[in-house]
């Protein structure tokens, strides 16, 4: 079998893998991504893209039902979940398109196949067992949905997100294990399609990650939706019975039997690492993931890792930019090292919830003297006009410094609002430049001003 070589050989052709490549490509590197499935990985064809079609076509039977509140009345209206299930995969097949004509372009071979790194500078490809050498190989081979003990995904009864966004049907009832953003997602999804939905969390709220003040509004607005939730409460026991599946839950030790047509299990992914030769290899692996340093070096010279494979930060544009870190690492251009704290991290429900940096919690642990600026879009002139004005912007100021430290925001179309905070954050710019900067009006984006001005005790408009 012929070896072929190349400067850089990328595992995984996700939103890390692909990115990389077009990078390494851009810098003169000829680069190769060995990709077993999809290019686009999980974000475009079993994660963000399709998940953010469905919730579009949620949004707009949402729309319709509370049209009376614009004053139009529609008397009888049909939903047909398949076909938002067919509008999703159209939109994936249309980016999938895309990203295979950014790979011809940019002139990157991309082989079909299962990759296992044989020796530090060579990787084996299966079928097939073509070899492949580079001095420097990227790991991105992603994460895949977790069980739990008692509650294995089986793809029928107890799916993962992966079965549910091909699911033509509304499975109802539902119960959704996690409340993480990918668990309350489909709880949307599923809520505005009638379906009787219940969310199982653990901890003690909705998208626990989260500062808690956006967790409590967050959660009246699922109680205002009509999606139910038990937190606090673990699954004790599954019983399959024929095609419905039984759980019994514990709430602090208060017993709850449940009955569902599914359970969505939404409690996290785990890292791909198995048969990748890691372990012959000696690649160091935290807590299952691999461990990388700021420019996603492993302890292993030559070897990078990005994306979920070293959970940082399960995102895909985390992975895309730390693809690029590593690329650039690669070629000697010393970039930037990534701050997470200046990563946006969003969730896509109604209202929708992003953040950025430390909650108000976190902050006041570390001891700094802090401030918080808070504005409401129920002041906010474009939020009323949509008729969308729940939530608000909450802003956590270093109070000697003027670092912005977090910010939290819920509300309508809030994770398109984080673009500005990220570059604030990044900037290191201050509440009071961030609040010079001149909001159009009437926008969204006052809020984020307002809620600047609050923690410097200026604010105009309440
Ligand atoms: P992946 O996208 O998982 O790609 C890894 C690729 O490697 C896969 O294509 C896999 O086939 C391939 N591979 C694995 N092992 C091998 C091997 N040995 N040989 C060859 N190929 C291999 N993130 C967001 O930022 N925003 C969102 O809105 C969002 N929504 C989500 C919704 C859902 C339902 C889910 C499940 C996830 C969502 N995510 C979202 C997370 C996002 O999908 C991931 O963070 C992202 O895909 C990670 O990119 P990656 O390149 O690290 O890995």
């Amino acid at each position: 079998m012929s070896t072929s070589e190349f400067d850089l050989i990328i595992i995984g052709g996700g939103p890390g893998g692909y990115v990389a490549a077009i990078r390494a490509a851009q810098l003169g590197l000829r680069g190769v991504v060995v990709e077993r499935d999809r290019l686009g990985g999980i974000c475009l064809n079993w994660g963000c893209i399709p998940s953010k079609a469905l919730l579009q076509n949620a949004s707009v039977v949402e729309t319709i039902q509370h049209a009376s509140d614009f004053g139009v009345q529609i008397q009888s209206f049909s939903i047909d979940f398949s076909a938002a299930i067919m509008r999703s995969r159209t939109v994936v097949t249309k980016l999938l398109k895309g990203v295979e004509f950014l790979m011809k372009k940019n002139k990157i071979e991309v082989i079909k196949g299962d990759a296992t790194l044989t020796e530090r500078d060579r990787v084996e490809v299966q079928p097939g067992g073509r070899a492949l050498t580079a001095k420097n190989i990227i790991i991105a081979t992603g994460a895949r949905g977790r069980s739990i003990s008692g509650l294995t995904i089986d793809g029928r009864q107890v799916i993962s997100s992966r079965e549910a966004l091909e699911l033509a049907e509304v499975p109802d009832p539902i119960v959704i294990v996690g409340a993480s953003a990918v668990g309350m997602e489909f709880a949307t999804i599923y809520r505005s399609y009638g379906a009787e939905v219940t969310v199982i969390e653990m901890l003690p709220h909705l998208l626990p990650k989260e500062d808690e003040e956006v967790s409590f509004e967050f959660e009246k607005a699922m109680k205002k939706a009509d999606i139910k939730f038990r937190v606090n409460t673990k699954v004790v026991q599954a019983t399959r019975l024929g095609d419905k599946i039984q759980l019994e839950v514990s709430t602090n030790g208060r017993m709850e039997t449940i009955h569902a047509q599914r359970v969505l299990m939404a409690v996290g992914v785990q890292p791909n690492v198995e048969n990748l030769g890691l372990e012959t290899l000696g690649v160091e692996l935290e807590r299952g993931a691999v461990k990388v340093d700021d420019y996603c070096r492993t302890n292993i010279p030559g070897i990078y890792a990005i994306g979920d494979v070293t959970m940082k930060l399960p995102l895909a544009h985390v992975a895309s930019a730390q693809g690029v870190v590593a690329v650039e690492t690669i070629a000697g251009k010393e970039p930037r090292a990534l701050n997470y704290n200046n990563i946006p991290r969003c969730t896509y429900t109604r209202p929708q919830v992003a953040s950025l940096g430390l909650t108000e919690a976190q902050a006041r642990e570390t001891g700094r003297e802090i401030c918080v600026g808070k504005f409401p879009f129920r002041a906010n002139g474009k939020a009323l006009g949509i008729n969308e004005y729940e939530g608000f912007v909450k802003l956590i100021v270093d109070k000697k410094r003027g670092e912005i430290l977090g910010a939290h925001l819920i509300g309508p179309e809030v994770t398109e609002l984080t673009g500005e905070l990220s570059l604030a954050k990044s900037a290191e710019l201050t509440p009071m430049q961030l609040a010079h900067a001149v909001h159009a009006h009437p926008t969204l984006t006052e809020v984020i001003a307002e809620a600047a001005l609050a923690s410097l005790g200026q604010v105009i408009h309440a």
